[in-house]
């Protein structure tokens, strides 16, 4: 048995880690890794796509696909990257190969492409929704041209505005991603550009406020003093603010940092945020069926000769012990609005009520410390707990450690 490597062509994992395979009706992931430049602040897996073989890409896509995806997916997530950076032909290869593999025209309710604005134009969107998107998920991140070049982002203000309108004027959900807390970005700077962006009445909402990741060329300027991040208050105020103005205009919260109006929720985030199982597809990309996960190579070379070699890319897998299993569970679903049934993150974690679960007790010290509420068997965050989301969900992920 040899160890997975980077560089080696081969990619065995233990046969009692691998993943089963995943049962019809499994959320589908399929990551297109190309971007235009890549952001400072990205820690997902893209290069740029100059120069790179984005027809080898899809055609290993489509390989592994061949190998692994499921058949019939309720949710379809074609993320990255950038996948509306795609030529067109190479676009209706991977969606009609795919549904070729798998029929996810006929089963998903939902399917998601990302968008970003420099490549977005109304034949691009109104291909996408012809090729079976039923929801335009559109990297708008600021409409401010100074923020937008902090950011490193390779559109403008007017781009952004543009996509927006092109993604509107197609039949599909839309949803705007945007960034906020930002260096010298006030809470009032962030209302207004959130409130352009409502005007244009998407249905879905995903604000973030900025992170800085390691590995990223934001840490490494702050690690050398180089980047001075907003003060809490500012991201406490945006947060609030994102809420006010989200809800004003109709989008209820329903995860901390996604709104929606009612019914256009994200249903393949959601399947993530209830431990579900999913399959994904592509460099960096990671799967979880039954009590196993696994991830390719964050890598595209690797990627693409082991998908061609030996039909699927696994670079790691393991098998999660129950009380992690539980813990993930709750620092999940605490992010939703819905909260955590205690007997359900049981189930889903693949364990019964016969054991002695630590996470309600957990669940009742937060509760005194005003974190948590139990509402109708239910454990969710409080008004006061919202905005410690992170800190309180990790507690419960501890539990398995
Ligand atoms: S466009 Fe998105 S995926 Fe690409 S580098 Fe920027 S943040 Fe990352």
């Amino acid at each position: 048995m040899s160890s997975p490597s980077l560089h080696g062509l081969t990619a065995t994992v233990p046969p009692e880690v691998r993943l089963p395979p995943a049962p019809a009706g499994t959320a589908l992931y399929v990551h297109v890794p190309f971007c235009v430049v890549k952001c400072p602040y990205c820690d997902f897996f893209s290069v740029e796509a100059e120069g790179q073989d984005l027809s080898g890409t899809v055609g290993a896509l489509l390989h592994e696909a061949r190998a692994r995806a499921p058949q019939a997916p309720k949710t379809v997530f074609i993320g990255g990257g950038t996948p509306s950076l795609l030529p067109e032909p190479l676009l209706v290869e991977l969606f009609d190969g795919l549904d070729e593999l798998t029929g996810f025209r006929s089963s998903a309710v939902e399917v998601t492409a990302e968008c970003n604005p420099e490549s977005l134009d109304p034949n691009k969107a109104k291909l996408l929704t012809k090729l079976g998107v039923t929801r335009l998920s559109v990297g708008v991140q600021s409409l401010n041209a100074e923020t937008l070049q902090f950011l490193g982002r390779a559109h403008g203000p007017d781009a952004a505005l543009r996509a927006l309108e092109a993604a509107r004027e197609t039949e599909a959900d839309v949803s705007a991603d945007m960034i906020y807390a930002c260096p010298d970005q006030s809470a009032d700077d962030w209302e207004d550009e959130l409130s352009q962006v409502l005007e244009f009445e998407p249905q879905h909402l995903s604000a973030y406020n900025l992170t800085i990741e390691e590995g990223t060329v934001f840490h490494v300027q702050r690690e050398r003093g180089e980047l001075t991040t907003a003060p809490e208050e500012v991201e406490l105020a945006c947060f609030e603010r994102t809420r006010e103005v989200a809800e004003a205009a109709g989008l209820g919260r329903y995860e901390i940092s996604n709104y929606a109006q009612p019914g256009h929720e994200c249903q393949h985030n959601l399947t993530y945020w209830a431990n579900g199982a999913y399959v994904g597809l592509g460099p960096g990309a990671v799967s979880k069926v039954g009590l196993a996960r696994a991830g390719n190579p964050r890598s595209l070379a690797p990627y693409l000769r082991w998908v061609q070699k030996e039909e699927h890319a696994t670079l790691w897998s393991e098998q999660l012990n129950p009380l992690h299993r539980l813990g993930e569970t709750w620092w999940l679903g605490l992010r939703r609005s819905a909260g955590v049934d205690p007997m359900e993150a049981l189930l889903t974690a693949g364990l019964d009520g016969t054991i002695d679960d630590p996470a309600p007790g957990l669940a009742r010290e937060l509760e005194h410390q005003g974190l948590l509420e139990n509402v109708a068997g239910r454990w969710r965050l409080t008004d006061r707990g919202w905005p410690l989301a992170d800190g309180v969900a990790r507690k419960f992920l501890a539990l398995g450690t």
